[in-house]
């Protein structure tokens, strides 16, 4: 009998060496999910557990070197982007999405590292938000990238919706803004984390449980990845948000479980 053709999806996000977050967490995630991975690198990122120290990013030339001759072997059914450093990235890969038959991509906003390190420049956010955002079948921000995005600043649950609702209007087909740093303020007790999905103005609001556990690198990352994996397998938008949040919060509730130095050095 002959077997069904694997999915296969495209990352085009940056490379992280020691594997906690970027294209290595992608790859990972895709294979979890069954789906084949490609993978086309915007920066060459120098970090570890502790911060990242520096980066040489790609340009849009050789970006697009990299991923036209995958394009040419067919079969991309999903694309998930990542950190895209520069506004010369950012433009490489709108072109490259309005020339070629690649699916509408999820992205996720990459902004900052965790220890507060800048993965994109001021210019390649104003030109995420004109040039690429149009051209989103969803968008992945936390609160931190949605507050960049929206110049509103999130409290509580009614600014989730409003930065979800103003991030639509700016051109994403849908949006998933999650709500995991709205629980971590100073001295409040979590006991949920509510992300807000907007999909063309039909509003779902995903509240999972808090899950305690160590810091763990690259869950926007993962997030995005699943996602993507979910629609490549033929899965719809939906239904492939809620399978991606529920990887993550395995990730998350299975590193509760470790000891803390296989999380951190
Ligand atoms: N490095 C790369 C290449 C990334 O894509 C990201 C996040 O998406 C990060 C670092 C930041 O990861 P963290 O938030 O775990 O520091």
């Amino acid at each position: 009998m002959m077997r069904a053709k694997e999915p296969i999806a495209l990352t085009i996000a940056g490379f992280d060496p020691s594997g906690g977050a970027g294209i290595i967490a992608d790859v990972t995630t895709f294979v979890h999910f069954g789906v084949r991975p490609t993978a086309a690198i915007t920066s060459l990122t120098f970090q570890n557990f502790e911060g990242v120290f520096g980066a040489i990013h790609e340009t849009a030339d050789s970006l697009r070197a990299q991923i036209l001759p995958v394009i040419e072997e067919g079969g991309i059914a999903a694309v998930k982007i990542g950190m895209l450093p520069t506004a010369d990235l950012v433009a490489g890969v709108a072109r490259l999405l309005a020339e070629t038959d690649l699916p509408a991509p999820v992205i996720d906003p990459v902004l900052q590292s965790s220890s507060g390190y800048e993965l994109m420049e001021k210019e390649a956010v104003e030109a995420l938000v004109t040039e690429l955002m149009p051209l989103a079948r969803l968008l992945t921000p936390n609160i931190p990238e949605a507050e960049t995005l929206t110049g509103l600043r999130i409290n509580g649950d009614a600014e989730l919706r409003e930065a979800a609702s103003m991030i639509r209007a700016m051109g994403a087909q849908a949006v998933l803004v999650k709500g995991g740093h709205l629980a971590r303020e100073p001295g409040e007790e979590p006991r949920y984390a509510v992300d807000i999905f907007d999909a063309e103005g039909d509003v779902t609001v995903l509240s999972g449980e808090w899950i305690d556990s160590p810091p763990v690198r690259g869950t926007g990352c993962m997030l995005s990845a699943a996602i993507a994996a979910c629609l490549a397998r033929g899965m719809n938008l939906k239904e492939s948000v809620r399978a991606g949040k529920e990887f993550v919060s395995e990730t998350i509730r299975h590193a509760a479980t470790l000891t803390p130095t296989h999380i951190e050095t």
